[in-house]
């Protein structure tokens, strides 16, 4: 029976270099709802120097330190081209921090030292010195409430051709001027927000499962899903000191 289920193929960019507070729980979380929705979701671990896959459904890449974006960088200049190839056909994506970063024009570190990155999101990140540490809340038009974590020195400004994903209401974001979190552009979304962020924000998860089934089949039914713990989640998570 499972073998005749639909196939989701959720590429997890860079495991090893970039996977840091919490992120491996957005893999687990896309897993897992894409099953309940009645998928078969195959996930593909890509690290520098791996083939990138010929079919991809939904890409995810979690944050870093400086060092792992350094490790990355050439790598991912090289896979550049094809993300941007995906990105321009609306395949859904989801990238933290360090690779929200890179996703964007470049990354000027603390010691002024920059981390070119692929410029799939219109944005400009450089370093302060006051690291940007703690629990947050932002509101999204199309989300509402979404939690997470932040922890990171760079700060984000975002160009003509983004558009913030929310606006803060708790914690910093993008940068300490604008209130402005995340940066989204076509399908793909770029956030600071670690924690991990899709299981108190679910609606997320299913928003890139939808695009991703949507783009390779056609339509998308949502499946059945109880969802009661959703809310003490969110709530307890809210509650949280900064
Ligand atoms: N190294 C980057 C910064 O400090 C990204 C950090 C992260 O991914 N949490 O801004």
């Amino acid at each position: 029976m499972s073998d005749t289920k639909k196939t989701l193929t959720i590429l997890h960019l860079y495991p090893r270099d970039m996977n840091i507070y919490g992120d491996y729980g957005n893999i687990l979380v896309l897993k897992q709802r894409a099953k309940w929705h009645g998928y078969k979701p195959e996930i593909i671990e890509y690290n520098p120097g791996d083939n990138f896959p010929k079919n991809v459904d939904i890409v995810v890449g979690g944050g870093g330190q400086d060092s792992g974006q350094d490790k990355i960088q050439a790598d991912l200049h090289k896979i550049g081209p094809t993300l941007q190839k995906l990105a321009n056909s609306d395949t859904p994506m989801l990238v933290i921090c360090g690779l929200y970063q890179l996703f964007g024009q470049f990354f000027q570190t603390q010691d002024k030292h920059i981390i070119k990155g692929i410029g799939i999101l219109d944005i400009e990140t450089i370093a302060k010195s006051e690291r940007l540490i703690g629990n947050v809340t932002i509101r999204s038009k199309q989300f509402g409430d979404v939690i997470g974590y932040e922890n990171h020195s760079g700060q984000t400004f975002l160009n003509e051709g983004a558009k913030p994903l929310g606006t803060v209401i708790r914690g910093t974001g993008n940068n300490s001027k604008d209130m402005t979190e995340g940066a989204c552009t076509n399908n793909v979304i770029g956030s600071y927000l670690h924690g991990s962020l899709l299981p108190k924000n679910p609606k997320i998860a299913d928003w890139l499962i939808e695009q991703a089934a949507t783009k390779k089949y056609g339509s998308f039914k949502p499946g059945n899903i109880d969802d009661s713990l959703v809310p003490l989640a969110r709530e307890h998570a809210m509650k949280r000191p900064r």
